[in-house]
Order: structure tokens, then C-alpha cells, then sequence
């Protein structure tokens, strides 16, 4: 059988103006799927409803068509498909791997502290979940649900972790491009979800985490070849397990290189780094932009 056409994705967040690492990964990912003969899709991550914004949204369309990017219609947008990813929590749910805890967060930090010096920290740098509320009995997670508290539906990663093992047959492994490799090869690295704990999946407010929305989409679309910065990196651990857990397919992974500051530091909307429409309002043009994110030029 011959290989499905390559599909890529550019999955940017409206929570703010795109910066030049977005230009880098958007670029990347457009080029590599040039290279590939395959698509290029884009999708809104938009999830988070507190911080999402339709003008940040119009201003991703925008900057991407300045850059010269084109791209498939339609566009999904995952803010339009909460029922679709509650499904994939169900089944989680249906195989007992997910639980409510109710802490806040000043509680996990308490606890967290209170367990370990330093406090073990997952590989974005937060507490690592001390297991509060895991064994809560179930009469009292139902009579707190019924009253109203907020909670965060969690994942029971040593559960999980010993599903997804005696599912795979083995030890849990994701395959990656470099990203200097536009196709083959391709090398095998072992995924460490234990790292992060027993992951937040779902909220009270919010039907699916980034990490469950991810997978179920990148199913869904047929996405072939997940291109991101390397920040996401470690995010991919979670991704394969739930991939595994949730049956569905494994693409190949490929993370670039980060663009970073003068001190080497990310470049982050929050640290207010310049966005791709001031830059633009600036007289920089295209090729300017494809210099200053580090890209080779076309
Ligand atoms: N929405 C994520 C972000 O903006 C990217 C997700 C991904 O590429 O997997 O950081």
C-alpha cells in the first residue's frame, strides 16, 4: 500500500498577535509540507475561551497571508467541537483512567511543598500533582460535583502508563524527523509521560485540555507529520500515550528549533516581544521577517 499524502498543521492559539517564533514555525511547516508534496492545513486552538480573541484570530489570517502562506479550507476551529473531545474523555473515562480533584491551586502548592524539597516540578516547571485528591471516595467526588465545586478532571498516569505499555506491547516510543530532514530519516525516542504526573485533561468550564484536543484533532484531520517548536517537546509523551490509550494513529513528530532574544530567552507574547504586525507597521517586509526568525531564505 503506498503512503497517505503527508498532511501538516500550523495549530497557533488566538491568545494573542503572532510573533516571529510563529513566523519560524509557520514558515517551517508550510515549507516542509511544500517539500513533501503534502497539505498544509491550519487549525484555531482556541480552547481556552478566557483568553481567546476573534481579533487575534482575524490578525493570525492575516499575518500568515502576508507571509505568503496559503492554506486548506476549512479551518477548523477546536472552540466549535467541545462535544467531539468530550468523547475521547469519556472513553478515558470508561477505562478508569480519569478522576476529579477539587484543589486549588494554592493547595497543590502547599502540598507539593510540604512533600519534597525542592518540590518535584513537571517539565513546563509546575507542581508536580502530590496526589491530593486521587483517593477521594466516590460518594463524596459525587456529592462535591452536585454541589457545585469546580475540578479539574485528572489523569491517572501509573494507571495509564501500565494500559497503554500492555496495549503497545512495549515500552511507549514516538518517531521523529530533524528538522534539517525534509522526509526521511526518521529516528525512535522513548516517551517519558510519567514526568508529568497525573495530567489536568478536562475542567468543570472546559470539556478538553490542549493535550486531549491535540490528539483527538491531529486523528481527525490526518495529520501525518506534526511539525512545533522544540517547547513542545515534552508535551509529546502525553500526546503518544493518549494516542495509544485512545487508538489512534501515530504520526511523525518534528520539532524546530526555537527562536530566541539577545539575553537567549523564548520569545513569548507575554514578555510583550515584538508582534509580526508591528513589525510589519515598521516597513519590515517578508524576506526581513524570514532573516530575523533565522530561516534559510527561500
Ligand atoms: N496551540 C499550540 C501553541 O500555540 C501549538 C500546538 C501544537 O502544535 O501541538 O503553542
Amino acid at each position: 500500500m503506498s503512503d497517505p499524502m503527508p498532511v501538516l498543521r500550523f495549530a497557533p492559539s488566538p491568545n494573542g498577535y503572532l510573533h516571529l517564533g510563529h513566523a519560524y514555525s509557520a514558515l517551517f511547516t508550510w515549507r516542509t509540507a511544500e517539500a513533501m508534496n503534502g497539505q498544509f492545513l491550519i487549525r484555531i486552538e482556541d480552547i481556552d475561551t478566557s483568553r481567546a480573541r476573534v481579533e487575534y484570530e482575524a490578525a493570525i489570517f492575516d499575518d500568515l497571508a502576508w507571509l505568503g502562506i496559503s492554506w486548506e479550507q476549512a479551518v477548523r476551529r477546536q472552540s466549535e467541537h467541545l462535544a467531539f473531545y468530550s468523547d475521547y474523555l469519556g472513553q478515558l473515562s470508561a477505562l478508569g483512567l480519569i478522576y476529579p480533584c477539587f484543589a486549588t491551586r494554592r493547595e497543590i502548592a502547599i502540598a507539593a511543598k510540604a512533600r519534597s524539597t525542592p518540590p518535584s516540578r513537571d517539565p513546563d516547571g509546575a507542581y508536580l500533582y502530590p496526589g491530593l485528591h486521587k483517593n477521594m471516595p466516590d460518594e463524596e467526588r459525587q456529592a462535591r460535583i452536585a454541589s457545585g465545586q469546580s475540578y479539574a478532571l485528572r489523569l491517572d498516569m501509573e494507571k495509564a502508563i501500565a494500559r497503554a505499555n500492555a496495549m503497545n506491547g512495549g515500552p511507549i516510543c514516538f518517531r521523529s524527523l530533524s528538522p534539517d530532514d525534509k522526509g526521511l530519516p526518521v529516528s525512535t525516542s522513548t516517551a517519558r509521560p510519567e514526568r508529568w504526573g497525573d495530567v489536568v485533561l478536562a475542567r468543570k468550564e472546559t470539556p478538553a485540555s490542549y493535550h486531549l484536543a491535540v490528539v483527538a484533532d491531529d486523528a481527525l484531520q490526518g495529520v501525518t507529520h506534526v511539525t512545533r517548536g522544540a517547547d513542545l517537546l515534552a508535551a509529546t509523551d502525553i500526546h503518544r500515550l493518549l494516542q495509544i490509550l485512545l487508538n489512534l494513529p501515530e504520526p511523525v513528530y518534528c520539532h524546530h528549533p526555537l527562536v530566541l532574544d539577545e539575553t537567549g530567552r523564548k520569545l513569548s507574547k507575554s514578555h510583550g516581544d515584538k508582534s509580526l504586525q508591528s513589525l510589519r507597521a515598521e516597513g519590515r517586509t517578508r524576506e526581513d521577517i524570514v532573516r530575523l526568525a533565522g530561516l534559510p531564505r527561500d
